[in-house]
């Protein structure tokens, strides 16, 4: 399936000299959605992951069919403050600034194997932070998955050494 077909190309949003790659077309169209979803439940499967985490609120978007159809777990990795239970914080950079993402303390059991989620690789920054955390509760990264990779920005640079899985590249 050409999924680039599904993918709405935004310039200049959210600010001037940004394409915004919107993945909601994708998402609106059952069987483009559920095609991508299939094609990284088969390299999950190939990497015997058992939970996944993807950082709000479109690695929810990709990661919880996965986790569903596959019938592992999904643990949402989220900003500061949204989180009600006892948890574990990362800082990370922004282009302007830092933020804090949390995953809740007892998410994810040592050993295990998780696949990290999310629509979108840029600069790797959101990735690099959410496998920090996984990494810091004793879980295993086995790959990391998303819809899209923007090559340019590099992210896979930050996240060296570690298997990578995307769908559409720009
Ligand atoms: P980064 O931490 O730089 O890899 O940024 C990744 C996050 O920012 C992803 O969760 C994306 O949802 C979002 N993002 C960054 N750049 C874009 C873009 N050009 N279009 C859509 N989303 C983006």
């Amino acid at each position: 399936m050409d999924f680039k077909k599904y993918i709405a190309d935004v310039p200049d949003f959210p600010e001037k000299g940004i394409i915004f790659r919107d993945i909601s077309p994708l998402m609106a169209d059952g069987e483009a959605y559920k095609a991508a979803t299939d094609k990284i439940v088969e390299y999950a499967k190939d990497k015997g992951v058992e939970m996944i985490v993807g950082p709000e609120a479109r690695g929810f978007i990709v990661g919880c069919p996965v986790a569903y159809e596959m019938e592992i777990g999904f643990s949402p990795c989220r900003k500061k403050g949204k989180l009600p239970r006892e948890t574990i914080e990362v800082n990370y950079g922004l282009e302007y600034g830092t933020d804090v993402l949390q995953l809740h303390k007892d998410s994810i059991k040592p050993g295990q194997k998780v696949l990290i989620t999310d629509d979108l690789l840029a600069t790797g920054g959101t990735i690099a932070a959410t496998i920090e955390l996984v990494e810091k509760l004793g879980g295993v990264i086995v790959g990391c998955a998303f819809f899209i990779e923007l090559e340019e920005l590099k992210g896979r640079d930050k996240i060296k050494g570690y298997d990578i899985f995307t769908l559409m590249k720009y």
